[in-house]
C-alpha cells in the first residue's frame, strides 16, 4: 500500500500517518520525491483496511500496490531512483561506467587497471577481492588484503569502488571498504544475505541469478528494501538458455521490460553473459542502445595473464576505444585492437 500525501502537508501530518501505520503492526517507509511525499506500507499479509489512514489530514489518497514486490515497484514511486556514489550518479542523465578485473590479483595489477579505468574516462572500479568460484581449486580471490589494494587504488584515482560479498562474513568486511557492495548471480536468493544487505548504509548491485525470473530479481530487490535499504542498482548479467553462442545468453529485453516494472536503475554486465571477449562489446553497445543505465565490464591490463575470467577480459585499447566510440572517452586509440569487435 501507498499513502500518497498533499504537496503541502506537514512534517507533522507525516509523522501523525507513520505513527497510525505503525500502531496498525506495520512497518512504513517514507519516499521523499520531488513532486510529493509518499509513505509506503509494508508487513502486511493480505490487503490492508486503509480507511483509518484515509481519513488522516494530509493524506491525498491510499494506492493498493498490486505487484508481489512492492517498495521496488514503479506503481510505488513512479520518479526513477538515482543512486548517488561519491559524486556518481547511477539512474542519471548519463550511463554509468564501471570497469575493472575480475579479481584484485595484486597491488601492481589492481593499480595499473586502475589508471587505464581512470585515463579511459569511466566512472568506478570494479575488482573482485571474494570471489565465488565454480571449482573450489580455482583462485578463490586475495580476500581482505584485496580490499586493502581497492582503497589504496580509490585513493590514488578518486574512482569509487564495487566489490562482491560472498557470505555474511565477507559482508562484514567487504562494507567497510567499499563504495558499492555486489551480490553476485549465485546468491540473488541468499535471503540471509539479502536481509544483511538491507541494513547496510552502502548501496547494493544486486546481479539477476542466471537462471532467475525478474519477478525473482525484483523479489529479491524488495528483500534488501524491505529492511531498509532502498539504494539498489539491478544488474542484467546472462541467463542459461540453449544457445552456445556465449557463455550465457543477455536478455536484453528485460532492460525496457525492468523500466516497467521498477523505478530503480538497471545496469548491465556484458563480460560475464558474453563469457568471450569478441562479444562483450557488442553486447555492451546493445544495452545502452536498449536504455541500460550503465555497464559493469571486465578489463585487464594483460587479459591473457588474467587468474580469473580471462577469456571474457578485453585489453585496455579496446576499452579505451569503445569509451571514446561512446563519447566519454577524450582521446581515439590509433591502433587496430587485434580479436576484439
Ligand atoms: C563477477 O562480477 O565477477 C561475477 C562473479 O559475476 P556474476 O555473479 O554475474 O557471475
Ligand atoms: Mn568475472
Amino acid at each position: 500500500m501507498l499513502v500518497v500525501m498533499d504537496i503541502n502537508a506537514t512534517s507533522e501530518q507525516i509523522d501523525k500517518v507513520i505513527e497510525i501505520i505503525t500502531k496498525m503492526g506495520l512497518i512504513a517507509h517514507p519516499i521523499p520525491g520531488r513532486h510529493r511525499t509518499a509513505i509506503g506500507v509494508t508487513g502486511n499479509a493480505g490487503r490492508v483496511d486503509s480507511t483509518r489512514i484515509e481519513i488522516l489530514p494530509g493524506v491525498r489518497e491510499v494506492i493498493h500496490v498490486t505487484k508481489p514486490y512492492k517498495l521496488a515497484s514503479i506503481e510505488m514511486k513512479p520518479e526513477r531512483t538515482v543512486v548517488e556514489v561519491g559524486g556518481v550518479e547511477i539512474g542519471g542523465r548519463r550511463p554509468v561506467i564501471i570497469e575493472g578485473p575480475c579479481s584484485v590479483e595484486s597491488k601492481e595489477q589492481l593499480l595499473e587497471a586502475a589508471d587505464i579505468v581512470l585515463d579511459a574516462g569511466a566512472d568506478m572500479l570494479r575488482g573482485g577481492a571474494f570471489k565465488p568460484r565454480t571449482s573450489p581449486y580455482d583462485f578463490q580471490g586475495l580476500g581482505l588484503e584485496g580490499l586493502k589494494i581497492l582503497v589504496k587504488a580509490r585513493e590514488k584515482t578518486g574512482l569509487p569502488i564495487v566489490s562482491e560479498a560472498i557470505d555474511i562474513e565477507s559482508f562484514h568486511l567487504v562494507e567497510r571498504y567499499v563504495d558499492i557492495i555486489q551480490i553476485g548471480a549465485r546468491n540473488m536468493q541468499n535471503f540471509e544475505l539479502l536481509r544483511k544487505a538491507g541494513r547496510s548504509q552502502r548501496p547494493i548491485l544486486l546481479k539477476r541469478g542466471m537462471s532467475a525470473t525478474l519477478l525473482e530479481l525484483l523479489l529479491a530487490a524488495e528483500y534488501i528494501m524491505s529492511e531498509g535499504n532502498y539504494n539498489v542498482i539491478l544488474c542484467e548479467r546472462g541467463i542459461k538458455t540453449f544457445s552456445d553462442a556465449s557463455r550465457y545468453t543477455l536478455d536484453l529485453s528485460s532492460i525496457p521490460e525492468l523500466r516497467t516494472l521498477t523505478h530503480l536503475p538497471v545496469i548491465v554486465d556484458p563480460s560475464h553473459a558474453a563469457g568471450k571477449r569478441h562479444i562483450v562489446l557488442p553486447l555492451a553497445r546493445a544495452s545502452l542502445a536498449a536504455g541500460s543505465d550503465g555497464l559493469i565490464m571486465e578489463m585487464h591490463p594483460r587479459p591473457e595473464e588474467a587468474l580469473c575470467d580471462a577469456a571474457q577480459a578485453i585489453p585496455p585499447d579496446a576499452f579505451r576505444e569503445f569509451m571514446f566510440e561512446i563519447g566519454m572517452g577524450d582521446r581515439p586509440v590509433l591502433r587496430p585492437v587485434q580479436g576484439v569487435n
